[in-house]
């Protein structure tokens, strides 16, 4: 963990976010500032800035959950999309995986949230 670091702080629960899954390695919440509807975000609770920062068994998870994520919400057609360093594009300085759902020219986003 990171002090300062604001993904590091929405693990601890010091920064609310919209919690989508958890378990002991991996924290998933859907972005701020979304790129379409359920907007994804899944990390690694290990503090890492890029890629290479973060060991092999802590990233294990990460794929199968942003696929249960996209599965979960009915997300036909979507991206997942990691960004490493400031020329390519990345703004928080803690790994993170964006799972972004596509919208569907037939059906809309296509997203069907789990029935309650
Ligand atoms: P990147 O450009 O790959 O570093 O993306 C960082 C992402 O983190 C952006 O899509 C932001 O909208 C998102 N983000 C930043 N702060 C928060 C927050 N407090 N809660 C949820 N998502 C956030």
């Amino acid at each position: 963990m990171a002090a300062a670091c604001i993904f590091c702080k929405i693990i601890k629960g010091e920064i609310p976010s919209m919690k989508l899954f958890e378990s002991e390695k991996v924290f998933a919440f859907l972005d701020i500032n979304p790129l379409s509807y359920g907007h994804a975000l899944v990390i690694p609770k290990y503090h890492g800035a890029k890629l290479h920062d973060i060991p092999d068994d802590q990233l294990t998870e990460i794929l199968p959950v942003a696929k249960k994520i996209a599965q979960a919400i009915g997300a036909g057609d979507y991206n997942i999309l990691q960004n490493n360093g400031r020329i390519a594009h990345q703004v928080v300085d803690h790994v993170h995986f964006h799972m972004i759902p596509k919208p569907n020219e037939q059906e809309g986003l296509g997203i069907k949230w789990p029935q309650q």
